[in-house]
């Protein structure tokens, strides 16, 4: 299937000679409570429904997270937000994401990273975005007929999926929509209306601070969760 052929393509990049680096030294040193783990490593490919209502795109892998897992958000505390309120909202099985074969399952839901490769400190470079940009452009494409709202977790999230779709074609509102938690924005996609919606970053930056909450987070996972099954 052609969208496991994108993520075993992803899966093998090496664009970003300073991620690379950076992914392969932190798999090979390991944190010591997961020394004894085999780390990924590698770039993170989307994982989730293959034709999903709804399209969460995140910043990067987190270095001990999906660098480790190999699953997108699975393994780190941004994940652990993620996915509990995904579930609290109906939209995951379960409420934790541990490693990749926990049995956790995604309804009408896909999640992708901006930025595929961790980076160090979680700050990609403004070249490194623009390299790992034409994976999502390709993902976005294989999805489109399917999506109908589009969750950009934080302002890198929101920039690449406004980018994405204005590459793709898809109306996008001009001037270019803010980013806010709870902004809303409706773009023409191919087939038809896409609502975006941007949330806060479930970082612990965000989460520690109480700048976002998860009544917050659910509020717009709850309304995404509307665009499944109908
Ligand atoms: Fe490739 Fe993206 Fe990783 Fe860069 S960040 S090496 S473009 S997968």
């Amino acid at each position: 299937d052609r969208l496991a052929a994108l993520g075993a393509r992803i899966s093998t990049c090496r664009r970003c000679p300073r991620l690379v680096r950076w992914r392969e030294q932190v798999a090979a040193e390991k944190r010591a409570a997961y020394a004894e783990e085999p780390y990924w490593g590698r770039p993170i490919a989307g994982w989730g429904d293959p034709e999903p209502a709804v399209l969460v795109v995140g910043l990067a892998p987190a270095a001990h997270g999906a660098n480790r897992t190999g699953r997108v958000f699975t393994g780190d505390r941004s994940g652990d937000w993620l996915f509990a309120s995904l579930h609290r909202v109906g939209l995951a099985n379960q409420p934790t994401s541990v490693h990749a074969a926990d049995g956790l399952a995604l309804r009408g839901t896909r999640i992708v990273a901006a930025v595929r490769c961790a980076p160090p400190d979680n700050k990609p470079t403004t070249a490194e975005k623009a390299r790992c940009a034409p994976w999502l452009d390709r993902e976005l494409a294989l999805l489109a007929p399917h999506v109908r709202c589009l969750v950009a977790l934080g302002s890198i999230g929101w920039d690449a999926t406004l980018g994405a779709a204005r590459r793709a074609g898809w109306e996008v509102p001009r001037p270019k929509p803010r980013f806010g938690h709870g902004a809303e924005s409706v773009l023409g996609g191919p087939h038809g209306e896409v609502v975006l919606l941007g949330s806060f970053h479930p970082s612990q930056q965000n989460t520690f601070t109480g700048r976002l909450t998860e009544p917050m987070l659910d509020a717009v996972l709850g309304r995404a969760a509307g665009f499944v099954d109908r």
